[in-house]
């Protein structure tokens, strides 16, 4: 297409007078230009439209959804809130059971010291919220750690009370006490390391506390004797029986049956020589019956 101009022919149906437009090629260019620009320009607004529309119908949804979680991280709040509270009691039984077992106070904790409402920002929301389990959660290890460190200490007293010499060896009475006297047999003062008791033979002789039997033999002066290794240094010895019936190695209970009351060793009547000995000093029975 070479020419420079164009010529443009209307013509009605009819007899009316055929239109006759003459136009130079530039101006149909340009005209053709515009046609295009006002296509695509149009094909913008209307994707554009769209678009918008979209992006309205998608911001609507998260605007609901993001108040919904507004609630759901309030809940969350007032959640950990709750077991804050909960964990701060818990700290304060702690610490007076500590005081009862005569522990060193508890290591502090940090959930005294935090609180307070969420931020508005919602990372500073959400690293707040993360503090706060992290501290609840040292709080609980930290009560673990304490409650096990109590518990070691019950079991202990409860071993220390069952290793501790308690009661009479022996239904029987008095005849010698702890301390010097003048041995029935030199005439001489001497030490008397125990209690001696007397009873009926064969009166059954038992464990003043659990351990475990460390001799069942017959010794000089002592005749058959059992000696129990209580564990914390106590030891007991009974002396003078007339029959043994544990072994050495054997565990007792208090209030086992160990023996029968006898009249061995250097005895001048049917009696129990009682000893509590404490890492090998002995100390008045007296005390521990
Ligand atoms: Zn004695």
């Amino acid at each position: 297409m070479s020419a420079k101009r164009f010529t443009m022919l209307i013509i009605p149906e009819g007899s009316h007078q055929v239109r006759r437009f003459t136009v130079q090629r530039r101006w149909l260019s340009i005209a053709a230009s515009f046609v295009v620009m006002l296509c695509v320009g149009g094909g913008l607004v209307l994707f554009d439209y769209l678009r918008t529309n979209v992006d309205r119908q998608e911001l609507d949804r998260l605007r609901t959804e993001n108040r919904s979680q507004q609630q759901e991280i309030g809940r969350l709040c007032a959640n950990i809130e709750d077991l804050r509270k909960e964990m701060v009691v818990l700290a304060q039984n702690d610490a007076k059971v500590r005081v009862l077992a005569q522990l060193s106070g508890p290591r502090p904790d940090a959930l005294n010291g935090i609180g307070g409402p969420p931020e508005d920002d919602a990372s500073t929301e959400f690293s707040e919220l993360q503090r706060q389990i992290d501290q609840i959660r040292e709080a609980i290890e930290l009560r673990r750690e304490s409650q096990e460190e109590v518990q070691g200490f019950l079991n202990d007293q409860r071993s220390l009370l069952a290793a501790k010499p308690k009661g009479w060896p022996v239904k029987g009475w008095l005849t010698s006490s702890f301390g010097m006297r003048n041995s029935p047999f030199s005439g001489k003062l001497k030490m008397h390391e125990g209690l001696d008791i007397a009873s009926r033979t064969g009166t059954p002789v038992y464990a003043t506390a659990d351990g475990i039997v460390s001799r069942a033999e017959t010794a000089a002066g002592y005749g058959k004797m059992v000696v129990i290794d209580h564990g914390y240094g106590f030891k007991t010895l009974y002396g003078h029986n007339s029959k043994l019936f544990v072994k050495v190695g054997q565990r007792v209970k208090r209030g086992d049956k160990i023996a029968a009351v006898g009249n061995t060793g250097t005895s001048t009547g049917s009696h129990v020589h009682y000893e509590v000995r404490l890492n090998g000093v002995p100390l008045n029975p007296k005390k521990y019956l």
